[in-house]
């Protein structure tokens, strides 16, 4: 796993916007860090998105768990 670059490129990428468990603001998680707001878990679309990929990511949940590579969920 790596650590995602916080790009314009990859932020384009992020497609939270369209999880069912979007807190309603905020995104791109997996670089920006995790969501002070209140998050239920209705499903996360991480492994859809190219940044997945990309990075060989593993875990989804960045908006609970915070940056990808940095924190243990
Ligand atoms: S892996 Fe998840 S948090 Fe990161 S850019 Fe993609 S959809 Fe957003
Ligand atoms: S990090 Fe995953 S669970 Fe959280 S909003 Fe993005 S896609 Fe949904």
């Amino acid at each position: 796993m790596q650590k995602v670059p916080d790009t314009r490129e990859n932020m384009g990428r992020c497609i939270c916007g369209g999880c069912p468990s979007y807190p309603g603001e905020g995104g791109f998680y997996c670089a920006k860090g995790k969501s002070d707001l209140p998050i239920r878990r209705r499903g996360c679309v991480c492994g859809d998105c190219e940044n997945f990929r990309a990075y060989a990511l593993q875990e989804g949940y960045y908006c609970i768990g915070g940056i990808a590579g940095e924190t243990a969920q």
